[in-house]
């Protein structure tokens, strides 16, 4: 696989990154991972967009044009074909001697590689998946989509070690969001989700099922999700740009609504697949 240091493309095996970076030093960084299909990227000025906006709120000066970052970003996915990708992209206030402060002239790490999308397995999601609840341990600015991650690490954890594959993420008796991922729930009809604040990253896919339902029988309300409304939903789904729409059908050990994926979930699924890319040869 090919990747991308600082302007040059070169095989993932042999880029080095110095201990001192301050990503690996102090996770000052933040990242994106931007979806592809077919070779085509989605939506992604908006990813950009909220790359621009974490960069300005941790005060890193952005290193690319917009141009420039696209064209980066084409030229990874022409070195590495395939059909459906993921580019990861990360952006540290680079290399210094370990000082908390800024260094005086910050020169920015960007590293970028490409993985293969893999959506859960359609008999995964047909059946849908395992969540649990945890308390939401994290700082006050999750609208950051910065690379210090360790919560969100410790929450997927215990959520693997109990069988489940997301932890959503509960703050004040509030749902926030899944440990990486939005949470979307179906109560008597109406589909609720979390509106945007600091709590919560603005998720790329939340927003574009938010468009996209607005077109079904299900359009989805952007309010405060309390604990009770999440325990007793009829549908409970996760956002994200690779695991896309997902269903989820046990929460805590406890079977969310029949226990099967919900004729919403089945309808808005079908809604976000019409607006991916087909792709160049479709
Ligand atoms: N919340 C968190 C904490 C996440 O890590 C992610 C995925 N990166 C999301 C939400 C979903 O965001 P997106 O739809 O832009 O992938």
């Amino acid at each position: 696989m090919i990747a991308f240091l600082n302007g040059d493309y070169r095989p993932l095996e042999s880029v080095c990154i110095s201990p001192l970076d301050r990503g690996f030093m102090f996770g000052d960084g933040v990242y994106e991972v931007i979806p592809s299909y077919r070779g085509v990227l989605f939506e992604v000025d908006a990813h950009l967009d909220r790359l621009r906006r974490s960069l300005a709120a941790i005060r890193i000066a952005d290193p690319l044009t917009g141009d420039a970052w696209r064209k980066m970003l084409e030229r990874l996915l022409s070195l590495n074909p395939g059909a459906d990708r993921a580019i990861y992209l990360q952006v540290t206030r680079g290399v210094a001697a370990r000082d908390h402060a800024f260094p005086q002239t910050p020169s920015a790490t960007v590293f970028a590689m490409v993985n293969p999308i893999r959506p859960p397995a359609p008999e995964l999601a047909g059946r849908g998946v395992g969540a649990i609840t945890l308390p939401d341990q994290r700082w006050g600015r999750c609208d950051i989509k910065t690379v210090t991650l360790l919560p969100n690490v410790l929450a997927r954890q215990q959520a693997a070690e109990q069988g489940a594959v997301e932890a959503i993420l509960l703050r004040q008796g509030k749902v926030t969001e899944g440990a990486a991922s939005n949470v979307f729930v179906v109560r008597d009809g109406h589909v609720l989700t979390p509106p945007l604040s600091d709590a919560i990253l603005p998720g790329i896919t939340r927003r574009v099922l938010i468009d996209v339902l607005r077109g079904t029988r299900w359009p989805c309300d952007e309010q405060p999700v309390s604990e009770d409304e999440l325990r007793g939903a009829d549908e409970i789904w996760l956002t994200s740009s690779t695991k896309e729409l997902l269903p989820v059908t046990s929460l805590d050990g406890k079977a969310v609504g029949d226990g099967h994926p919900g004729e919403a979930w089945h309808e808005a699924l079908a809604a976000y697949q019409r607006v991916k890319p087909a792709g160049p040869s479709a």
